[in-house]
């Protein structure tokens, strides 16, 4: 029989080795399809009597990625279908469409046939799930080779009998550490937790895997055999009995309760290890069935997944627009943000140019690089030839005809990160355009001046373009890409290309103050400074956004960007829109604490903060409490302090819609979450709003502005929207959609 997806060959000594290799994928996923034909593998391999055992690999570098996300999306269509059609029954279709994995990994264990994964590179989620379902499992000891059961990530957990499996053979501790978090282990942890049976040289692994069945493997896994014990005894032990009252306090520390996914698997694993293994699948079916009907699963899968993989592809690339090769980019300012760009530019491995004032400023840009590459080749993330290769890549200098040099090739693409100021931008685009190839696109890294008035310096406004970077640039995977009133396809089609050979996701936005992220997180902060001035104990503040799902409270936050950044925004906003664009009681604090006290943030050792000499860790200012009389903790609602502050971020968002500056929801949500962390659970700013209905929202600003200032007022698209029972993602269809 021939297969779409897999091959299969029986050696002279009856082992099948069945690789696993999808046509027009990089990547091995399981889909209906894949599933159907295991199904029919495993016929095919016990009926045949010539068939002693099967080694299952990938023809591919990775083994799999695991489920296919757009499959379980495709279940949220399938539930809403059912529902509508018949409300009764919906669930329990549902119910049977999650159990076809779990069931199919079940028949593949009881074949009566031994079954040995051999896992050759990255094996995620199902993939792992499938081969915990084999009964020999070997791994090559390649750096490649990352193990991971990373559902939680995405709102679901494992849910193909991966909470059952894992926990009868690791420790429960390690069991659930690895799947409520989602890291990735490598072959050595995994065999170290008893996930593996072997790890071996890359060309030992198929050798490895067959000789277990020539060895004899038994087609039992250990939890079918009689007098199975669970490792460390199960629940009901003096070990357990120290586990299984914090565990559930630990997930809450970590998690604030947020993410019902991970709840779910605490709750599999402690029900499934008191019941027979079929029972504990069963169990894992239901809660499963129930996540897949939350909202938090369904936006984050939408949003981290979908989403994000459509926009990284390129779903606001121009169409007709010929992909951008890049020969050479380069860098003007070689400061801080300057110096990382040249990194992560040289790291996709395009030559660069990095341009400043001086050599020794330049050079002073690349030494940035050398030491993110010494780290990497530290921690063995990077090999020391790749390392110099990257470093070689790099060309500082302080002339300006190297953009232009034709040893290598004139720049394609010229990034512009000096100092954020209007007069020396203007000077350093004059001398770019000097040297110049006729069609380069030039672009800025300004983070708050508008694009259309820095176009107005150049001789070809519809090639300049905003690409706007995050700090630190080479771990932030967002790059925010702003369109100026002139700014031409062919421009923003090169900037898209170019963040996608540097493996970013862009979001693209119109031209304004602040663009979207900084938009956002300029009203988290100023909400903090609401609370401060009300009394609420600084404390207070930076536990309710945990408590809210943000990763960094915003005093915390603001202490990273710089205190003094949020005077000198201050500043410029009044310089440009007169005194009423800043909240008088905002300037007055940002003042106190910058001019007062010296207090600039984190880079001055202290802000909103303390930072002492490490090991000690940073502390609330106590100075804070005498800034403004205080209220006592019991009288804050901390729930109230959570919705503030997400409330007042979405909020933003939505303006940012409404105004045409961010004009897809998926980006508004993508770069919400990349730019800012705002509470993943959601889904992302838009995602929270249509979670609980345009409707709701409007009521909660409605009751927050009555409380905490007319900021909260909804807007008038918001109040149509809720009228009309819309959704931003009804509303504002994603791009793609409205084109077709
Ligand atoms: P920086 O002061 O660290 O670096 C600016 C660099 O530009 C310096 O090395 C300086 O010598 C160089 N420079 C100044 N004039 C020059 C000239 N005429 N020719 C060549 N080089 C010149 O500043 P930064 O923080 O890297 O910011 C640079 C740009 O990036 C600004 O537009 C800023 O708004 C933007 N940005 C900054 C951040 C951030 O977190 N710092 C984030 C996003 C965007």
């Amino acid at each position: 029989m021939s297969y779409t997806n897999f091959t299969i060959e029986t050696d002279a000594d009856g082992i099948a080795l069945v690789t696993w290799d999808m046509p027009d994928k990089s990547m091995n996923v399981f889909t209906i399809e894949v599933m159907d034909e295991l199904d029919k593998i495993i016929d095919q391999v016990v009926a045949d009597g010539a068939v002693k055992g099967v080694v299952i690999t990938s023809g591919k570098s990775s083994f799999s990625g695991g489920a296919d996300l757009s499959m379980i999306k495709a279940s949220f269509d399938l539930l809403k279908d059912a529902q509508a059609k018949d409300p009764a029954t919906a669930v329990e279709k549902l119910f049977e469409a999650t159990g076809r994995m779990t069931w199919l990994f079940r028949k593949l264990e009881t074949c009566g046939k031994p079954w040995v994964s051999a896992i050759n590179g990255t094996c995620m989620g199902g993939a792992f799930e499938m081969s915990l379902a084999c009964h020999g499992r070997v791994a090559s000891n390649a750096k490649s080779v990352k193990i991971a059961l990373p559902e939680v990530k995405v709102g679901i957990f494992p849910g193909a009998g991966g909470t059952q499996r894992v926990p009868r053979l690791a420790n429960a501790q390690d069991a659930l550490q690895m799947m409520t978090t989602g890291s990735s282990l490598t072959a050595a942890r995994a065999k170290a937790m008893n996930l593996l049976h072997q790890v071996v040289e890359p060309d030992q692994l198929i050798p490895a895997a067959r000789q277990m069945i020539k060895d004899g493997l038994k087609p039992v896994q250990p939890w079918d055999e009689k007098g199975f014990k669970v490792p460390g005894g199960g629940i009901w032990t003096p070990a357990s009995a120290q586990l299984w009252p914090a565990a559930p306090a630990i997930l809450r520390r970590e998690t604030a309760g947020n993410y019902p996914g991970a709840l779910a698997i605490l709750k599999c694993v402690y029900e499934g290890l008191q019941v027979p293994f079929e029972t504990g699948l069963k169990i894992e079916q239901r809660y499963f069935t129930h996540i897949l009907q939350t909202t938090e699963a369904f936006s984050m899968i939408r949003s981290l997944f979908i989403s994000m993989q459509e926009l990284g592809k390129g779903a606001r690339r121009p169409a007709g627009v010929p992909k951008a090769e890049f020969r050479k980019v380069a860098v003007i300012g070689a400061g801080f943000m300057g110096a990382s760009i040249a990194y992560v530019t040289a790291a996709a491995g395009i030559p660069v140019v990095l341009v400043d004032r001086d050599q020794e400023a330049a050079d002073k840009g690349k030494t940035v690089s050398e030491g993110l590459v010494a780290g990497a080749v530290g921690k063995g993330r990077m090999s020391k030839e790749d390392g110099e290769k990257l470093l070689s890549l790099i060309t500082p200098t302080p002339d300006y005809a190297n953009l232009a040099d034709a040893d290598l090739a004139d720049a394609d693409l010229v990034i512009e990160a000096v100092f954020e100021d209007r007069t020396v931008k203007k000077e350093v685009t004059e001398k770019i355009e000097a040297v110049l190839k006729e069609d380069a696109i030039l672009a800025s890294n300004t983070s708050t001046l508008p694009i259309t008035g820095l176009a107005k310096n150049s001789k070809r406004p519809d090639q300049f373009i905003g690409i706007h970077f995050f700090s630190p640039v080479d771990k932030m995977m967002l790059v925010e890409v702003i369109l100026g009133k002139e700014t031409g396809d062919k421009a923003l089609a090169t900037a898209l290309d170019y963040v996608a050979a540097i493996k970013k996701t862009p979001i693209v936005v119109n031209d304004t103050r602040g663009f979207y992220v900084n938009r956002c997180v300029f009203r988290y902060m100023a909400e903090a400074y609401d609370m401060l001035i009300e009394g609420v104990p600084a404390a207070m503040i930076e536990n309710a956004a945990k408590m809210a799902g943000m990763p960094v409270g915003p005093l915390s936050l603001n202490d990273e960007v710089a205190v003094d950044l949020s005077y000198k925004v201050f500043k410029a906003a009044i310089a440009d829109l007169g005194e009423k664009a800043v909240d008088p009681r905002h300037l007055d604090l940002v003042t106190k604490l910058v001019e007062g006290e010296g207090r600039l943030g984190r880079k001055a050792g202290k802000g909103f903060y303390d930072y002492p000499p490490k090991p000690a860790k940073k502390k609330l200012w106590p100075g804070l409490k005498a800034l403004y009389p205080q209220q006592k903790a019991d009288d804050v609602d901390v729930k109230v302090l959570e919705e503030r502050l997400l409330v007042t971020i979405a909020l933003e968002a939505a303006r940012t819609m409404e105004e045409g500056i961010v004009t897809d929801p998926r980006e508004a949500d993508v770069g919400s979450i990349l730019g800012f962390g705002f509470a993943p659970y959601t889904g992302g700013t838009l995602s929270y709003i249509d979670g609980m209905s345009v409707k709701t929202f409007v009521a909660l600003c409605e009751k927050l502005a009555a409380s905490y200032g007319s900021h909260f007022q909804p807007t008038p698209l918001l109040k149509d929207m809720a009228a009309k029972g819309e959704t931003f993602y009804s509303r504002f269809a994603p791009q793609e959609k409205k084109a077709a």
